[in-house]
């Protein structure tokens, strides 16, 4: 009991020279060092909090969880890129919330490794 009557003490001791620090360096004119110094504890504080509440909303927005519409497979996706489904390899892309093919059904992508023009 008596340690906490002293810590709470010690704690209100702290806060009234803050205040006093606070009061002599308006006094003196120098309000304005007060003042950057508010603005930069409001800002330290609430950075991290917009910080968080814009990734959240931006995660909201651009990350879409769906099926991978040629083999089933549950995953989440960015929506403004293409990518490819992890369990079977067909690229995809975000359309109106889903997944989607961005080629039609029964394509088949191949890669030319080399061209050889046939002369006759
Ligand atoms: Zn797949």
């Amino acid at each position: 009991m008596n340690q906490i009557g002293q810590w709470n003490l010690s704690g209100i001791g702290c806060s009234l020279m803050i205040l006093l620090a606070i009061m002599t360096l308006s006094t003196v004119g120098l309000g304005w060092v007060v003042n950057g110094v508010v603005l930069l504890l409001v800002f330290l504080l609430a950075a991290p909090v917009i910080a968080v509440y814009g990734l959240r909303w931006w995660v909201q927005r651009n990350v879409v969880e769906d099926q991978c519409p040629m083999c089933g497979h549950r995953f989440a996706g960015l929506n403004p890129v293409k990518f490819n489904c992890p369990s079977c390899g067909e690229a995809l892309e975000v359309r109106n919330g889903r997944f989607v093919r961005p080629t039609p059904p029964g394509t088949i992508d191949v890669e030319a490794v080399e061209v050889q023009q046939i002369e006759d």
